[in-house]
């Protein structure tokens, strides 16, 4: 149906858990090779073996860490196709208790990451000839908003404005920039959440059930076929519907 990714040269940031595990594995079982990258080597050493990936210790909120990343896919891949921007933090916090601490540490990894780890793997991309950086946001800010998320959200809608003017500035080097937009997904970092927070969520689904990290990974893989090359600048919703009533009772 699409064009194979095998072969493929494939880095998705956070691919230690949760949605990027997701990610790197539907790409590894494509036939693309992989590299994840997160702070804890532990856990980028399980999730490696598991799903037959290279791995580096790389903290892309910083651009010292993000060169890291950039090199670990010169010296393992021999360069990058496509890129998963997906590390991201989100803890809660009501405005008014919220620290600077809280806000310079969330806008550090989800925007200040998302740029820096596209910067740093720029010429890899351009070299690719048919670069993607494919970002992970959320419904929560672009379209949706939740009392204690109003920084988290600001990070979101902060991702889709890089995308918008990073797919013109990227587009004579024939790099596509899009995002997809997961809705409530079953990770570790919602598991934390708790489970009246799922519950919660999973009854504002219309498809009445959590999403899966494979079904993100899926449309990534899709962002980055080359049938998907005409397409720059999108957002692609993966929500079961979740954005779609216009009040609690279109659920009914
Ligand atoms: P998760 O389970 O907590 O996983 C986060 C991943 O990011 C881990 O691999 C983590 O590894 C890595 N990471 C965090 N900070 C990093 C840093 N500074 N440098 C490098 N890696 C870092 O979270 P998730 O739910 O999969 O979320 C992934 C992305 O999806 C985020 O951007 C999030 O906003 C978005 N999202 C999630 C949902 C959902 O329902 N889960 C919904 C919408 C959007 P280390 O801890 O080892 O660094």
């Amino acid at each position: 149906m699409f064009t194979s990714v095998a072969g493929c040269s494939v880095v998705v940031t956070g691919g230690s858990k949760g949605i990027g595990r997701g990610i790197a594995a539907v790409f590894a079982g494509a036939g693309a090779d992989v590299l994840i990258c997160g702070r804890d080597e532990a856990g980028l050493a399980r999730t490696a073996g598991e799903i037959g990936a290279q791995r580096v210790v790389a903290d892309v909120s910083t651009a010292q860490g993000c060169q890291q990343l950039a090199a670990a896919a010169t010296e393992r891949l021999g360069g990058i196709d496509v890129l998963c921007a997906n590390a991201g933090i989100f803890t809660s916090h009501l405005l008014a208790t919220m620290s600077e601490h809280d806000l310079d540490e969330i806008f550090a990894v989800n925007v200040k990451g998302t740029i820096l780890a596209t910067q740093a793997c720029l010429p890899l991309l351009a070299a690719s000839g048919r670069g993607r950086v494919i970002v992970t946001s959320s419904i929560t800010g672009p379209i949706t908003g939740l009392a204690g998320w109003s920084h988290y959200g600001a990070t979101k809608a902060a991702q889709l404005g890089f995308v918008r003017s990073a797919a013109i500035e990227l587009a004579r080097q024939g790099i596509t920039v899009n995002a997809v937009l997961p809705g409530n997904i079953r990770t570790e970092g919602l598991a934390e959440l708790g489970d009246d927070y799922a519950a919660t969520m999973t009854a504002a689904i219309p498809l009445g059930r959590l999403g899966t990290v494979e079904e993100i990974g899926h449309a990534c893989l899709f962002l980055a076929s080359v049938e998907a090359g005409f397409i720059t600048g999108q957002t692609l919703v993966v929500d079961g519907g979740q954005v779609l009533p216009e009040s609690s009772d279109a659920l009914a």
